[in-house]
């Protein structure tokens, strides 16, 4: 299977031997086995489920749901979205508990976010209406932003990103500023994985008044993340790519505690507000990170999550990062030993620093490639006009996987010449 041809380098071979070596190789054999794969490149979109998590639904349905039924909130789900929340929290965002809940989705939490942030500015400061958004981030991002943007009468600033890389410091320091509300960026690009300087870009959206709202659906559990640290106002996430939380699992949502009691959400559920149960006129926000709930919680669809995380904290987010590094570097390095490269090009950024846990290779045909590697058990995503994205979830990837995967590549372009 190893190319030796181009370089002599027997690719199989290196990547047994980083295996063999690799202090989180045992969790490999902690997600369910997959029948017919080769090798799995989309941890990015969508986590494997870990080991136990069939185990672990049943016996929440059969036990917690099934013999305390209704006295099941009062016993413990109500306190689900904060409590999963913190664990969130400590495992991938560098964050104290409480300033973190799990509900909805990314892209109903980015609304209520935004929202709330650029509300608040324009309460403090009428002339702070713009909200500064890149155009290469992901579309919800975008079409929620233009969706605040017209409901608020706000004004939207497009920083112009570069597909193959992404949203600099330098180009946000040029345009925020005393009209500056929010500025929303996605932490790693889910085009070229590009990790953004998000302290950098934080501390000067602050130097000028503004606030900072991060999409951290890409680096959750795949990049190391200071949320307190950096004193970034808000951000959210997906649960269900590097958090292994399952399809259409719950998105997190953080709010810095200073802005507790000052910036509110503007779905205004029953869950969220202060004394719930007492079902009063008007609604008053929950103290704290719970004013974040809108509507009852999607209890069933953190069981997995919940799993997943303690396997996350007990590997511990700095060793991931240190073996996603050493998998995209073996990537990089075998895709650059190929002939002329087969003419595919690498899309995302070469240094350590700004590189997140995916690589994209683009090649003009990548299209029709894509069903002939998944009939292989090869799995990367396509990503119009021409990218394959390989997603390397340290937890669940081996080295060997990286190697046979695009060997399999490899071999189909060479067969097309
Ligand atoms: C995956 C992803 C989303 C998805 O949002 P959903 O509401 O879960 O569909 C949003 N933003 C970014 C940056 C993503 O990568």
């Amino acid at each position: 299977m190893s190319e030796t041809a181009a370089t002599g380098t027997d690719w199989a071979a290196v990547a047994a031997d980083l295996d063999a070596r690799d202090p989180l190789g045992r969790f490999t054999d902690r997600f369910e086995p997959a029948e017919g794969l080769q090798a799995y490149l989309d941890g990015n979109s969508l986590g494997r489920p870990v080991r136990g998590t069939a185990h672990e639904l049943a016996r929440f349905v059969e036990q917690d749901w099934g013999t305390r039924l209704i006295r099941g909130w009062d016993e413990a789900w109500m306190r689900w979205p904060e409590e999963t929340g913190d664990l969130v929290a400590s495992a991938a965002l560098g964050a104290a508990p409480g300033q973190t809940v799990v509900a909805d989705s990314t892209t109903v939490m980015l609304y209520k976010m935004l929202r709330a942030l650029a509300d608040g500015q324009v309460a403090a400061d009428p002339a702070r209406t713009q909200i500064v958004i890149d155009t290469d981030n992901f579309p919800t991002d975008r079409y929620v932003a233009e969706g605040v943007a017209a409901e608020r009468g706000l004004e939207l600033v497009w920083i112009e990103a570069d597909p193959a890389s992404g949203v600099s410091a330098e180009q946000v320091a040029e345009v925020v500023g005393e009209r500056t509300g929010v500025v929303l960026l996605s932490h790693v690009a889910y085009r070229s994985g590009y990790l953004a300087d998000a302290p950098e870009i934080t501390r000067l959206v602050h130097a000028v008044g503004g606030l900072a709202l991060w999409d951290l659906c890409h680096s959750a559990g795949s990049v190391p993340v200071e949320l307190d640290a950096w004193e970034v106002d808000a951000a959210v996430g997906c649960t269900y790519k590097y958090l292994n939380g399952g399809p259409g699992a719950p998105a997190f949502a953080y709010l810095a505690r200073r802005h507790h009691g000052i910036l509110r959400q503007p779905i205004q559920g029953w869950m969220g507000r202060r004394d719930p149960f007492l079902m009063g006129p008007g609604y008053e926000p929950a103290p704290g990170i719970r004013s974040l709930v809108s509507g009852t919680p999607p209890v069933v669809a953190m069981v997995p999550l919940r799993l997943s995380l303690e396997m996350l904290a007990e590997a511990g987010i700095a060793a991931v990062r240190t073996k996603s590094l050493a998998l995209t570097d073996l990537a990089w390095q075998i895709v650059e030993s190929w002939p002329g490269a087969l003419d595919v090009a690498i899309a995302s950024p070469r240094e350590h620093e700004r590189r997140g846990g995916h690589l994209t290779i683009r090649r003009h045909d990548f299209a029709d490639l894509t069903a002939r590697l998944w009939q292989q058990g090869v799995i990367p995503d396509f990503r119009a006009p021409d990218g394959l994205r390989l997603g390397l979830a340290p937890l669940s990837t081996s080295f060997a996987e990286v190697a046979t995967g695009l060997e399999t590549i490899r071999s189909l372009l060479h067969a097309r010449g």
